[in-house]
This record gives structure tokens, sequence and C-alpha cells, in this order.
């Protein structure tokens, strides 16, 4: 399934996040090294970020349909997008789920950016007011941001019981709050000096890439790093 990235800290260039890691996103867009399900993320990407320059907090977002490896625009300007914040992804579509860009995470309601590393039965979710797409993990997106982003536990936790088979490994920031869920799938974490990313797999080979267990909850806001069970772990 998909791969995503999520950062909070000190403002990095998304190309130094995103397109230079040797395994970073741009690599697991067509060789993953943890992927359980799915071969390659050819099916579309996706990068939000905060920025200061931004009105009333509101995430810029880039998203397309084509694999990231062909977006020489983007390319170069990764570079000079520099971000406090920043979710990305790149996209494996579940068989059936329409490709078009707004399928690609991260989605938004305008403060929170989320993606979506998983597979959910639509028909266990709300039908939302306000779902980007009809892909399941945009009607899953909507119901999070419906239900808000405090309750992101109980949320995974309830749709996890409603629905046995679903994978629900969430990342969501807003600028200052970065939170992620394990349900099904892989997560890693590492702690930098000037800040702290999450990803579906480390990016490179440095030590401190630490694994987060599966149904578990990770909430990183002001340096501090908070891991919680999950109800139903
Ligand atoms: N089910 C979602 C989609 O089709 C996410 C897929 C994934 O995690 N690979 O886009």
């Amino acid at each position: 399934m998909c791969r995503h990235l999520g950062w909070l800290g000190a403002p990095v260039s998304v190309h130094s996040l995103v397109l230079a890691p040797p395994n970073g996103l741009l690599t697991q867009s067509y060789a993953p090294r943890r992927q359980k399900h799915g071969l390659m993320n050819a099916d579309g990407w996706g990068v939000g970020f905060f920025s200061p320059d931004l009105p009333d907090g509101a995430p810029a977002r880039w998203r397309s349909a084509a694999p990231l490896w062909g977006d020489a625009s983007f390319a170069s300007v990764a570079p000079v997008l520099s971000s406090r914040c920043v979710v990305a992804a790149v996209r494996s579509a579940t068989i059936g789920m329409p490709i078009e860009a707004s399928a690609s995470a991260p989605f938004t309601d305008g403060r929170w950016l989320l993606s979506h590393n998983g597979i959910v039965d639509r028909a266990v979710l709300p039908a939302p007011a306000a779902a980007e797409s009809v892909v399941d993990s945009a009607v899953l997106a909507a119901h999070i941001f419906d239900r808000g982003l405090d309750n992101l536990a109980e949320t995974i936790a309830r749709v996890g019981a409603d629905d046995p088979t679903a994978r629900l490994n969430i990342l969501a920031a807003n600028g200052s709050r970065l939170l992620a869920t394990t349900w099904g799938d892989t997560l890693s974490m590492r702690r930098r000096p000037d800040g702290v990313v999450l990803a579906s797999e480390p990016y490179d080979d440095h030590p401190d890439w630490v694994d987060v267990p599966d149904r578990h909850l990770v909430e990183i806001h002001d340096g501090q790093v908070t891991l919680t069970a999950l109800k139903g772990s």
C-alpha cells in the first residue's frame, strides 16, 4: 500500500525529506523496502506543508495522479519549498479505486493534512458531506475530520472494530502537532537534532530509526513524543 512521511521541526526543504534520501519517498515510489501490500507506488503522489506565508494557518498542497519519479517540475521546485511541518505520500491505488489527483494524499479540511496507508470498507463509514474523492482514504479522512483529530485513537479503534480486515495507518499534522496511527502496516520514527520524522519505512540506514509497534498512536508536539496503545491491541 502507500508510503507516507511526516516532518515536524525546524524548517527543512521538501527536497531534503522526499527526494534526496537514498530510500526516501522518491525511491519508495518504485522500490519500497518494507511494503507488505503492493509492489510499487506509481499511482500518484502528494506533498502538503504549512507556512507562515499562507493565510489562516491553512496548508499548501501539490498532488498528482502520475508517478513521482517522472515529475521534473516538482523536482526543480522542491529544493526551495521549505517548511517546519510536512506530510507527503506516494500511492499504490487499491483495486477498484480511482486514479486521480484528488485521490492522492494528503487530504485536508483546511487545517489538518492527513494521509492514509491501508484499506477500509467504505460501508462501515457514515456518508460524509465533504470527501475529496470516492477513494476509501478520502472518505475515511472526511470521517476523521468530522470526529476531530483529538479523537483519532477512538475513531481508528472504532473503524477497526467495524471492519476487522481494515488497515488503518494514518499520518496527520496541523503545523504544530504530528499524529500517526499504526493498524496493520509499518511505521518508523527518527528523532533528529532538528525535528522528528515519521515514515512508513526508514528513508536511510541511520541507526536512530525505531519501529513503532502495531496498533499505537504516536503524537509529536513541542518536541515531545508520546506513544499510546490503541484499543483493540
Ligand atoms: N486505499 C487507498 C487507495 O486506494 C490507499 C492505498 C494504499 O495505502 N496503498 O489509495
